[in-house]
């Protein structure tokens, strides 16, 4: 059977009031949104996930370039939402929020999404981050210690104590909890440039626990062979990679024609509480099938970036045709994106958690 073009428009779409912007340092903001009543199931959220934000294109309203940005609140703590970005040089995006948000304004987001997101708050964790990386990480780290009992040992990388984000509440954080937070701040002006080898052993006495990372590439890579060095196993490595997305998910989308064959897979697929049995085509993406039956799956970037579409493969096998963004330590817990994710085998098992 042959199928139409179809036309989707993004169901995870919505506008939140900005109460404040406040200058974290000279080139950081935290913008902190209102959730209004009817809107407060949309906006559940758990620590070192992200918003997705449409910011005006260069030609004004009309057009659109959207980013995602993690948000630095907690779940536990904070009764708004707050996303917190870093200028980027000659950057579209993070400069148009620093410069032009102003509380009263209005900015449309996608729901919460993404799954840098510690698998339990009761367990001991090492996180590691550098500039804006700290924004999820400060989720995490408050979400933990209020919602938890798992201790954490937070390495924080920056050029100068200038640079350092959240550095007050931190303070604040650790004078709450002593024995259950270690922050540690590194800063190059004051001990160089991080290494690998002034790193690793540092992290030896950390092999046990889960990490989080997150941080510009360079000092990814750096980080990510420290914690070879110093024994950490792959799979307990959960990284964030800030990068921006080149599609527009405010946008509506067209879905190219689906043709069914008898040689498609079948798919089972739990989504927001209902179980619906489909025909997989063999080279066409999950999301794609999704949406063309008119589902409500979430989705963001649709080119592998931001996770997003993240769900889990409960059985059957599915291979993803590009994958910037799920690590080791994702794929051994089944997940695949529903955006890249192609039927392997004849029968596939999917859960998406919302
Ligand atoms: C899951 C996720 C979470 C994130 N969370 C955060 C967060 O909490 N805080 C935060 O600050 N950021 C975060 N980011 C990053 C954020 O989404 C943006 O990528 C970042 O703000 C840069 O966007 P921009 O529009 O300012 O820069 P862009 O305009 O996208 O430019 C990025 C870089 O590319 C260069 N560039 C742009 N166009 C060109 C070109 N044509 N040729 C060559 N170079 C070019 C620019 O000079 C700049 O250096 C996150 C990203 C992801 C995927």
């Amino acid at each position: 059977m042959t199928g139409l073009a179809s036309v989707a428009a993004n169901t995870h779409v919505q506008t939140l009031e900005v109460l404040e912007v406040i200058a974290e340092t000279a080139d950081a903001v935290s913008v902190v949104l209102a959730v209004p009543d009817s809107l407060v199931h949309k906006f559940r959220y758990l620590p070192g996930q992200f918003l997705t934000v449409r910011v005006p294109g260069p030609d004004g309203e009309m057009s659109s370039v959207a980013r995602c940005y993690s948000l630095s609140s907690s779940p536990h703590l904070d009764d708004q939402l707050v996303i917190t970005v870093k200028r980027v040089p000659g950057g579209y995006a993070s400069n148009w929020i620093c410069d032009h948000l102003r509380a009263g304004d209005h900015l449309t987001v996608l729901s919460p999404s993404g799954k840098f997101v510690p698998r339990s708050l009761h367990q001991d964790l090492l996180l590691i981050g550098a500039g804006s990386g700290a924004t999820p990480l400060m989720s995490i780290v408050k979400s933990t210690l209020i919602g938890g009992s798992g201790a954490i040992y937070f390495l924080y990388a920056n050029r100068s104590s200038d640079d350092v984000i959240f550095a007050a509440e931190l303070d604040e954080i650790n004078t709450e909890f002593p024995d259950r937070l270690t922050v540690h701040h590194h800063l190059d002006d004051r001990d160089g440039v991080m290494t690998p080898e002034q790193l690793a052993p540092r992290l030896r006495s950390y092999g046990r626990c889960d990490v989080y990372l997150c941080g510009p590439d360079g000092f990814m890579t750096m980080v990510r062979g420290a914690l070879a060095e110093a024994g950490v196993p792959s799979a307990h490595i959960h990284t964030e990679i800030f990068q921006s997305l080149a599609g527009d998910p405010f946008a509506d989308i067209v879905i190219p024609p689906i043709t069914e064959s008898p040689d498609d897979a079948t798919v089972r697929v739990a989504l927001g509480g209902t179980t619906h049995t489909l025909s997989w085509p063999r080279e066409t993406p999950l999301l794609d099938v999704l949406l063309s039956k008119g589902l409500d799956a979430p989705y963001s970037c649709r080119e592998g970036a931001c996770s997003a579409c993240a769900c889990t493969v409960r059985s059957g096998d599915v291979r993803m045709r590009r994958n910037d963004t799920l690590v080791d330590a994702d794929l051994a817990a089944g997940l695949t994106l529903a955006c890249q994710a192609v039927p392997v085998s004849d029968d596939v098992e999917i859960e998406f958690d919302q």
